[in-house]
């Protein structure tokens, strides 16, 4: 079992190709909230957008998730706060401005790119 949740996992680095394969230039793993230490996987400043990629296991994805036999009770509090998090890093990101995308580590990263594209490119309000 990993320990901790690590940056640049593979899923992160298919979207970030799929994005670049767009024409899309943005910065990675940036702390946007004033005293989180939370970083958004996938930042566009100009237009105010940011990515957030979940895995399935950090995140508890509901059609992927498979709880650890060992801990069983430490690792449902764990991901029950890390989801917790999200909500309040989600909520205070909508509130200064930002336009949210969580995608999931299972989702298509062409799919996913292509909706971050709208976004990026003004074409949608949401
Ligand atoms: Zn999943």
């Amino acid at each position: 079992m990993r320990a901790l949740p690590r940056a640049n996992t593979r899923p992160e680095l298919a979207l970030r190709s799929a994005l670049h394969r767009l024409g899309l230039r943005f910065r990675v793993e940036q702390q946007l909230l004033a005293g989180s230490r939370r970083r958004a996987d996938i930042v566009f400043r100009r237009s105010r957008v940011v990515c957030f990629v979940h895995g399935c296991f950090w995140h508890g994805c509901s059609t992927h998730m498979k709880w650890p036999a060992r801990n069983s009770l430490f690792w449902r509090e764990k991901i029950k706060r890390n989801r917790l998090k999200d909500e309040d890093t989600l909520a205070r990101l909508s509130k200064e401005g930002w336009r949210v995308v969580v995608c999931w580590e299972h989702d298509d990263a062409k799919v996913v790119a292509q909706r971050i594209a709208l976004l990026v490119r003004g074409q949608t309000r949401h």
